[in-house]
């Protein structure tokens, strides 16, 4: 069956969705929205489990079981309508409401990384706030972009909404990005991933939600319960294979607890390298670039913790689920993103050298940071510095995100434009109306 939404060219995906916009807005109310997207739920649950086959086929990043959670996550707890502000001032000389209107067209560039979570979440927010959404996705997770995108389509029609709220191009290419940007119709850009792309939409003249790269920390220090952190740690940087852009990359232990971190590491199953295999993973897995710092080799990237270690010649048995090796705080792996699930953990003498390697490591992405502590002194002293969009204290740093802790789920957290994570609110334009009294000010 020929897919949904799906056209040969950027103009035709644009058009259509264009056209598909204005009649949504003319036809249907805020309430209408809230059923096509539970619609739109149901239908994405029903395929859950193809769609996340589909996307560990076709991207061979992560692990299969664990994107049943992440994007489970991005179809039921990405909010809908309820997120769009409502402000209206009243006084004796008259009222004004602030309404939040649609942009019209959106044109939305997707990672690899969290393939179909993208669609899906960014597609929800673009139809509780009356949005269309042109998806340029990454070209190495089109199959799965093709899926997501025909289930919205298969959900609206089923409801009677005019097909290609939700498009696409067949092959997504940087031309097929200059033509959504270039377009009139198109007037917001959202993008997540690298910063490479970050740069493209940032110097593209239209307004862009912009969603970069992180090289999240976590600090566990003396006050901290340990073992519940060291559990927890491994989950946060062995999910999806450490892929996501939220999970912890690097570990900062304060000396007094550290070997009592490293014993309680271990015994909840993250298994130690020796320095020399430590050497051995980092020279297959990370390159030197000309300015002396690294890259990853992307073909480990998302991998499982025994592909590398295997591939860089160290035995390996079972299904581990996390590496990691006593690091120094310039290591290539605590300044790297190195989306893998082999992470660095690095004695520091107290707290505040251990603020001060985070902060360094963090590298002013303002990304996603942790604090593990019982003392609130510590938790606001580091928040404080590492300034990160999303800060969890006692928690792995997807419980902003609503995973383990209260929030709301976007697999899109906008950092260097500042909007955090995306939801419907922000796809809005203000538009202010006035009933008032003929007041003369002459
Ligand atoms: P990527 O930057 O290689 O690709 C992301 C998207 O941008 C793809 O659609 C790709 O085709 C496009 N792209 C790549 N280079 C571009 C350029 N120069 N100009 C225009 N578009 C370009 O990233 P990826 O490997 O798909 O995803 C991983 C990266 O994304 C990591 O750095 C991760 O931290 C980041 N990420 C951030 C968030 C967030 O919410 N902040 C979420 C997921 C991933």
């Amino acid at each position: 069956m020929t897919k949904r939404g799906i056209f040969k060219t950027a103009d035709e995906s644009i058009k259509a969705a264009a056209a598909a916009q204005k009649e949504y807005v003319a036809k249907f109310t805020i309430e209408d929205r809230d059923r096509f997207i539970a619609k739109v739920r149901e239908v994405f649950v029903r395929d859950m489990t193809k769609i996340c086959r589909l996307e560990y086929d076709e991207t061979k990043l992560g692990r299969y079981e664990d994107k049943l959670i992440k994007n489970n996550g991005a179809v039921v707890d990405t909010p809908g309508t309820e997120m769009l502000p409502k402000e209206v001032f009243v006084s004796d000389k008259g009222l004004t409401v602030d309404y939040f209107a649609p942009y019209g067209v959106i044109g939305a560039v997707t990672p690899v990384t969290n393939a179909a979570a993208t669609i899906c979440a960014n597609g929800i927010a673009a139809l509780a706030s009356g949005n269309s959404i042109v998806f340029n996705p990454h070209p190495s997770a089109t199959q799965s972009a093709h899926l997501a995108v025909d289930l919205f389509n298969e959900a609206l029609e089923d409801e009677g909404v005019p097909l290609n709220m939700v498009t696409m191009t067949e092959t997504p290419t940087m031309d097929t990005l200059d033509a959504i940007i270039a377009a009139r119709e198109v007037k917001l850009m959202i993008g997540t991933g690298g910063p490479g792309m970050v740069k493209t939409l940032m110097s593209s003249g239209k307004k862009v939600i912009a969603a970069g790269a992180g090289n999240p920390p976590a600090i566990v220090d003396e006050t901290a319960d340990i073992k519940l952190a060291a559990v927890t740690l491994i989950q946060g940087a062995s999910f999806e294979n450490n892929l996501l852009c939220v999970s912890e990359k690097e570990i900062f232990v304060v000396e007094s607890v550290y070997d009592e971190f490293i014993k309680e590491f271990q015994a909840a199953g993250a298994r130690l390298l020796s320095r020399d295999d430590a050497d051995k993973v980092t020279e297959i897995t990370m390159h030197e670039l000309e300015n002396g710092t690294y890259a990853v080799n992307k073909q480990y990237v998302g991998k499982d913790a025994n592909v590398i270690l295997k591939a860089a010649g160290l035995d390996v048995e079972g299904d581990l689920r996390l590496a990691f090796f006593e690091a120094e705080n310039n290591d290539p792996y605590v300044m790297t993103e190195q989306m893998m699930p082999i992470i660095p953990v690095v004695r520091c003498k107290d707290f505040s050298q251990a603020m001060e390697w985070a902060y360094a490591a963090e590298k002013d992405n303002r990304h996603s940071a942790s604090v593990w502590t019982e003392s609130i002194k510590n938790a606001t002293e580091f928040g404080r510095l590492i300034n990160t969009t999303l800060f969890a204290q006692n928690g792995w740093t997807l419980a902003p995100m609503g995973m383990g802790g209260s929030g709301i789920n976007s697999p899109t957290i906008a950092t260097p434009t500042g909007e955090g994570p995306l939801h419907a609110g922000i796809l809005t334009r203000r538009r202010r109306f006035a009933i008032a009294g003929g007041y003369n000010l002459l």
